[in-house]
């Protein structure tokens, strides 16, 4: 494996002044701590790297030795390999010496490498179709993980974690196939570099226990299921205090009559046959209230009647949406003798008899026959 250059990882040149190391360790470790970057790997390993480039290039003698030979230069010297440990802890030391612990806390407080969960935090919150469509004020009970305070969230009794015997602590290692090498995350410890050899009895090696908590969350009109809410500082605890973000996603209940697409709302209007014939205005029902829909003298079945801004409000603030009111056509299932009379008077009246009343059909009737003959 080809060896990362401390000058490199600092970004300065091989001959800048200390001073100028400090500085350029400062703005990099800033930009990559764990605090800033929750639960991205990426950031940690720099973080780490930046730490230990730091470590060997601010002292003069270290440096020298590392400027002629290496970092194997480094480990035959009795230096520890100029940078000995992966522990966060030691990390955070190098860290917290430079900028007084201000940032994220003091020894014991602060967020490590092996955080047993993430500290978002997301919940589903069922809602009425009603709540959905206008907003409402929700107070909502939840539990948040704190790590232990017993084993200072590493699950292992009194905090005491042993260096993984796989790995020797370096959370990789490294896989030989013919002339290759390549590094691998340690199968054991999980790329920790430790493992707990005897269980926290307080939090049964969890790492954490769970605290209640109550929000009021006010919820914005036009919310639809799969809208995400974010609750900020509602999360998880990490170990330096701070506290992750709640997630709300809403499921929202159907309603038994209106049907909901994004901010425009269906509903289904029964006509009956004699009301679309004849042509009425009737009264249904709106979001809010009600509406006049005025049906044309011979009203279709599924036509379509349209009320802008009477839909649902749209949470970005684009305004209402629409209301689409749809026929549905119905016709008498059962029909007494005087209705049977009154509709025969009525056909007749019309002129028809019992063959199609127009004369579309005339030309099928002689084609169709025409098929047959042989
Ligand atoms: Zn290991
Ligand atoms: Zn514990």
């Amino acid at each position: 494996m080809k060896e990362i250059d401390y000058y490199e990882i600092l970004e300065v040149n091989r001959n800048c002044t200390s001073s100028e190391i400090k500085k350029a360790y400062r703005k990099l470790a800033m930009k990559y701590h764990p605090d800033r970057n929750p639960n991205n790997k990426e950031a940690e390993e720099r973080f780490k790297l930046l730490a230990e480039a730091y470590e060997v290039l601010r002292d003069d003698q270290k440096r020298a030795i590392y400027d002629r030979y290496g970092k194997a230069g480094l480990e035959g010297n009795g230096m520890g390999g100029g940078f000995s440990s992966q522990n966060m802890d030691d990390i955070m030391d190098i860290f917290n010496s430079m900028f007084g612990g201000s940032f994220g806390g003091g020894r014991g407080q602060r967020r490590q490498s092996n955080q047993k969960y993430n500290l978002d935090l997301e919940i589903t919150l069922p809602l009425k179709f009603n709540e959905a469509v206008f907003g409402c004020e929700k107070k909502i009970d939840i539990r948040y993980k704190v790590p232990c305070d017993d084993c200072q969230g590493t699950g292992a009794e009194n905090g005491k974690l042993d260096t993984c015997d796989y790995c020797n602590g370096q959370g990789q290692v490294v896989m030989r196939q013919g002339f290759m090498s390549f590094a691998q995350t340690c199968p054991k410890c999980h790329g920790e570099g430790q493992r707990v050899s005897s269980k926290c009895s307080a939090c049964s090696g969890r790492g954490y226990h769970e605290e209640p908590d109550t929000i009021t969350l006010n919820i914005p009109a036009g919310v639809d299921t799969g809208t995400r809410l974010r609750a900020q500082g509602y999360g998880n605890q990490a170990k330096s205090g701070y506290r992750g973000d709640l997630y709300i996603i809403f499921n929202v209940e159907e309603d038994e009559h209106f049907i909901r697409d994004g901010s425009n709302v269906y509903i289904e209007v029964p006509v009956f046959f004699t009301q679309a014939v004849l042509g009425e205005t009737i009264t249904i029902p709106s979001l809010d209230g009600e509406l006049e829909l005025e049906l044309k003298r011979g009203t279709k079945d599924k036509e379509q009647f349209v009320f802008k801004g009477e839909g649902i409000a749209d949470i970005h603030g684009g305004g209402k949406g629409k209301l689409i009111a749809q026929v549905k056509i119905i016709y008498p299932k059962h029909l007494n003798d005087e209705q049977k009379e009154l509709l025969r008077k009525l056909q007749e009246s019309f002129g028809i008899e019992s063959t199609p009343h127009t004369s579309t059909f005339e030309n099928v009737f002689e084609k169709v026959k025409g098929w047959f003959k042989k």
